[in-house]
Parts: C-alpha cells; structure tokens; sequence
C-alpha cells in the first residue's frame, strides 16, 4: 500500500491537544491505519504574523481510500475541531494536510500533492525527516536530504517528550 503522510498544525485552543484528538480520531477510521507519527514542533506563523506560534507534526498512515476520499475525511476532523476559514493562513484550530500520497502526483481542483508548500516549509520538512531515511525522494522535488538543506530551522523547536 502506497505510504501517505499527513501534516497536522494548530495554533488555537490548546495546540498539542489539538494535533493529539486529530490523531486519535484518525485511529477510529476503519479505512486507514497510522504507521508512524513524527515529533511535536513548535514553529513561528507563516503570513499573517499577529497570531500564536502553531504546533507541527507528521503523520505516516496506509490507507484504501482515494486522496479525494481521505480528503474528506480530514476536512470532517478539521470541522469536527472547530476549524473556521477566515483569512488565509490565519489562526486555525486543526490544519490537516496530504502532503505525500505515495509517488502519485495530483493536480485537481480540490488537491495538489505533494503538497505545494512542502520545499519551503521547515514545518513540514523537519517532522518529516524523522519518518523517512535522508534518501527518501519527494516527487517532483527530489532527495529530502537536498530539500532540507535548503530550508534552516528558523523558528521552529523540537519539543521533547509530548
Ligand atoms: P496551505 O494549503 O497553503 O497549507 P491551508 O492548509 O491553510 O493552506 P486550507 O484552508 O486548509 O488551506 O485548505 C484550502 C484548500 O486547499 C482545501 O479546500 C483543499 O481543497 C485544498 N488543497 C489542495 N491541495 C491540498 C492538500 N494536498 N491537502 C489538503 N488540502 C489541499
Ligand atoms: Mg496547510
Ligand atoms: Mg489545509
């Protein structure tokens, strides 16, 4: 089965609880299993800056459901947690994010994997890391381990033992 990592974010109404209730309502699907879940990060707002640092990880799952189908199923836990859209990239409760769907490379209305932030985001990028080898290869994008060095840790923090 294809491997399939999600980025997870937040940063209102108690972060790390957030990203862990996500979690957990990822493990009552039956359509999916969660293979590996990253460290928790804390990182610096991208855009709009007057709003909390938010809170990172990655998750790897296997799934039988299309991009398309786990795309609404990640929607329903982001509304589930009290997700409003109001300004892009503005403060949100749960932000969840197919960032890699096996090699497929996606490019409809409603997605585009790899997700199109991956190469710029150290938020992503680094949780990543601690799923894959320094080999793994990001469609379109090549080696992870070149895509890091090209991306510093600015901002963002390991956080241990969560
Ligand atoms: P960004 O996508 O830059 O991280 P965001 O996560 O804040 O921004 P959202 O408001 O969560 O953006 O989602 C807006 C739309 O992005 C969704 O309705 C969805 O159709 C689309 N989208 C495109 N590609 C993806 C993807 N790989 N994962 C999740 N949503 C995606
Ligand atoms: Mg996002
Ligand atoms: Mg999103």
């Amino acid at each position: 089965m294809d491997k399939v990592f999600i980025g997870l974010g937040s940063n209102l109404d108690s972060p790390v609880s957030q990203l862990k209730n996500a979690i957990e309502s990822l493990k009552q699907l039956e359509t999916l299993t969660i293979q590996n879940v990253s460290s928790f990060y804390s990182s610096s707002p991208m855009g709009p800056q007057d709003q909390p640092d938010y809170i990172n990880a990655v998750i790897e799952i296997s799934s039988v459901l299309t991009a398309e189908q786990l795309l609404d199923e990640l929607q329903n836990i982001e509304n589930e947690q009290g997700r409003v859209r109001k300004q892009r990239w503005g403060a949100r409760t749960l932000d969840l994010d197919i960032l890699l769907y096996g090699n497929d490379v996606i490019d409809s209305e409603r997605l585009s994997v790899p997700h199109s932030g991956i190469s710029e985001r150290n938020f992503v990028l680094y949780p990543l890391r601690d799923l894959v080898d320094s080999n793994f290869i990001i469609p379109n994008l090549g080696k992870i381990s070149a895509l890091l060095a090209n991306c510093p840790m600015d901002g963002i923090k390991r956080l241990n033992d969560i």
